[in-house]
């Protein structure tokens, strides 16, 4: 599954049907929620029956039934995962070993502050030059434009599997759940990568180039305290705090863009002229909190192993998660191990191979890849990152 999205053209009338059906859809999710609650001890209710209750809603409440059976049911589902998700962490604090990890169970709360509502596979229809969706079930949003550059063109429509709309800083999105397990491969090139994100550079590839750093991501952190200190010099509850939050959410959106953007764009280059390609097995939370306190990159990091995993699947090339255990140290010619620290720019090796540390990691990640050694991990179909996360928390967690 993977997610296109596209702003959308509404005027003031179809915004305020599309706040009606987010609307709904929280009241849905929190009855059913309540029902659960209800229910409790005595039954242990299923996500079957929170769906049956989330019918009898729509015979019970005229503007339930306005909006799609389906969406309805999404709503009832979305109670569902939270209660699941409760659980979840109840058995993992019973097991020790996930103790320090899940001190908070997060009992299911109701919600108050729901931005999206979903639809399945009914309730909407693309027009045939996909530039605009209509919505068509009773609470009648009607048909808005989508603006984008994605290309929702070439993909059949039986592959969405979901439609979204989503509220943002600057409006109103709608987003495509694409079913990614029909693609295209591209034909071999013959090419295989490794690379080796850093703190110098955003990342050293085999070849021996680097991909410098761009600036956004350094400029992004300065410009966002600037506006967290204009919020909080504000009195509270005024206009001008007002004025200052959607900045604040606007900056964060314009900077969540442009390095969604600037992975996105390097994952497909990568893609496009490697077979494979091969970079460290990164825990990008665990990094944050460990070498070197936290990175700029880490967040840009993260997404680009999302995308080279997406466009991995979508071409039909392997992208192959390496142990990143002594790919420094290591010499790539000989094998030996060069202890250095982080200060040191150099690989100087006995052999007489002296390459940039950043470089040589990136051939030791590639030879790891290719040599099938042991800890290697090949993303296959449907064995995506964060991809393959429930559809209804991805809302969430994307953004
Ligand atoms: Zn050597």
């Amino acid at each position: 599954m993977f997610v296109l999205e596209y702003k959308i053209k509404a005027n003031k009338s179809q915004q305020i049907k599309i706040e009606e059906a987010i609307r709904t859809v929280q009241f849905v999710r929190n009855k059913c929620l309540r029902f659960w609650i209800d229910s409790l001890p005595k039954a242990r209710l299923k996500c079957f029956d929170l769906n049956k209750h989330s019918t009898q809603l729509r015979e019970e409440f005229e503007f339930v039934k306005n909006l799609n059976s389906m969406a309805v049911q999404a709503s009832a589902e979305r109670a569902w995962e939270a209660i699941s998700r409760f659980f979840d962490n109840c058995k993992k604090s019973r097991d020790a070993k996930f103790r320090v990890f899940t001190e908070k169970k997060g009992y299911p709360t109701f919600q108050k502050d729901n931005r999206s509502v979903e639809y399945k596979i009914s309730g909407w229809k693309l027009h045939p030059t996909k530039r605009r969706i209509t919505f068509t079930d009773k609470i009648s949003i009607g048909e808005v434009k989508l603006l984008g550059k994605w290309d929702v063109h070439s993909l059949s429509v039986k592959l969405i599997k979901r439609v979204r709309i989503v509220r943002r800083a600057d409006g109103y999105y709608c987003q495509f759940c694409i079913d990614t397990e029909n693609s295209n491969s591209l034909p071999s090139t013959g090419n295989s990568i490794g690379i080796d994100v850093g703190q110098k550079v955003f990342y050293a590839d085999s070849n021996g180039s680097f991909e410098e750093n761009p600036r956004f991501l350094k400029t992004a952190n300065s410009r966002i305290r600037l506006n967290q200190k204009s919020l909080s010099r504000k009195e509270k509850k005024s206009a001008n705090r007002i004025q200052a939050r959607k900045r604040l959410a606007k900056t964060h959106l314009r900077v969540s863009r442009q390095r969604e953007e600037y992975a996105k764009r390097l994952a497909l280059r990568l893609c496009q002229f490697n077979d494979l390609v091969a970079h460290e097995n990164l825990n990008i939370k665990g990094l944050a909190r460990g070498r070197n306190a936290k990175s700029v990159n880490d967040v840009a990091w993260g997404l680009f192993f999302k995308w080279l995993s997406y466009f991995g699947i979508k071409y039909g090339r392997q992208i192959v998660a390496v142990n990143p255990y002594n790919t420094s140290q290591m010499c790539s010619s000989c094998g030996t191990l060069v202890p250095k620290t982080l200060e040191v720019r150099t690989h100087i090796c006995g052999c007489g191979l002296v390459l940039d540390r950043d470089t040589n990691a990136a051939i030791n990640i590639l030879k790891l890849a290719t040599e099938g050694h042991s800890e290697c991990k090949a993303y296959g179909v449907g064995a995506t990152t964060q991809l393959g996360e429930s559809l209804v928390e991805q809302v969430l967690m994307l953004r």
